[in-house]
């Protein structure tokens, strides 16, 4: 289908963009990749009479090592993610994220910012942030506030962004040395979302969990942290059997829809596995 008629905005400027937002309210949508939300307005689940576009704003592009934090600007794309010398070697886990989201033709123009902001279960950055502990800039007229990734996400397409806001960073504390990761994502064929995905960072000391965090894709309205699984795990000999109870933990608080992907209870199998084998490899990676 076409989408219905709307006029085209290009700011070059993030207080332009503001102004255009609070401007034109609860008709105008911003524009970042175009990814997600041009199919939306095809399916016309989506008709904004105003697209304001993100892509000529240089403070919105970029990844840089602030302090002690990462700082990656919202329109940064897929593609600019896995290719980050600094994320390669400082945060692998996004890397190893983003190469496993749909094809290169979506990695190059999706951005790490409209991932996150379009709030689809499915997507990939928003478990990846949560097991980073990351947190976003939201800016409006008012000012900027920062909040958790963990939190963030309150329902299939529903985040704590409020109108008027644009989402500017994401801000990652650099791992520690020696955090083992993995992203462990089943899906039918390369270009689909997942059927069930598990991020984990992880510390060990010596051979137990020193900490964990353990978040899964597409298995519930939201990414969600699975926290008696992580808890499972704190201070505890890695092994198998405290592997199956975290594992048996996360798949507890899995709540999946069926679709083609498969029934509710091979989504939640799924996750388990996931989980495992994120687990298993984050392990392996992790350093005493
Ligand atoms: P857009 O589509 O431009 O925007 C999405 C939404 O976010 C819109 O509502 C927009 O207004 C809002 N928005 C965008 N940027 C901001 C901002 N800075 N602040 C506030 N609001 C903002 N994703 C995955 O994670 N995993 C997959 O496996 C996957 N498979 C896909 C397969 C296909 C065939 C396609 C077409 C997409 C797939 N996607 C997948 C989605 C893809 O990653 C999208 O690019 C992503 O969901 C949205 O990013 P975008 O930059 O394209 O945002």
């Amino acid at each position: 289908m076409i989408p219905r008629p709307f006029e085209y905005h290009a700011p070059r400027t993030l207080s332009e963009a503001i102004a255009l937002l609070n401007a034109h309210g609860d008709t105008a949508k911003l524009l970042a990749g175009g990814h997600s939300l041009l199919p939306m307005m095809k399916l016309r689940f989506a008709e904004p009479g105003h697209l304001i576009d993100l892509g000529k704003l240089p403070d919105l592009q970029g990844i840089r090592e602030v302090g002690n934090e990462i700082g990656i600007g919202a329109m940064t794309t897929e593609n600019a993610l896995i290719w980050s010398e600094l994320l390669q070697s400082r945060c692998p886990l996004i890397v190893e994220g983003a190469r496993q989201i749909s094809d290169p033709q979506v990695r190059y123009r999706g951005t790490l910012g409209g991932d996150i902001a379009h709030g689809d279960p499915g997507n990939d950055h928003p478990a990846l942030m949560i097991a980073l502990d990351a947190s976003f800039v939201l800016l409006s007229e008012q000012g900027e506030r920062v909040v958790p990734a963990d939190g963030f996400f309150l329902g299939t397409y529903m985040t704590q962004l409020e109108p008027g806001e644009i989402l500017t960073e994401i801000r990652i504390p650099m791992p520690p040395s020696g955090t083992g990761y993995c992203y462990a994502k089943l899906k039918r064929k390369t270009g689909d979302f997942a059927t069930a995905a598990a991020a984990v960072t992880l510390r060990r000391a010596g051979d137990t969990v020193d900490d964990v965090r353990i978040a899964l894709t597409n298995v519930a309205p939201t990414a969600i942290r699975a926290t008696d699984a992580e808890q499972a795990l704190r201070g505890k000999p890695f092994d198998e059997s405290v592997v199956a109870e975290a594992a048996r933990l996360a798949m507890a608080v899995c709540d999946p829809v069926e679709d083609l992907r498969g029934d509710v209870e091979y989504r939640t199998a799924m996750a388990g596995e996931m989980v495992r084998r994120a687990l298993t490899v984050a392990y392996s990676r992790a350093t005493a």
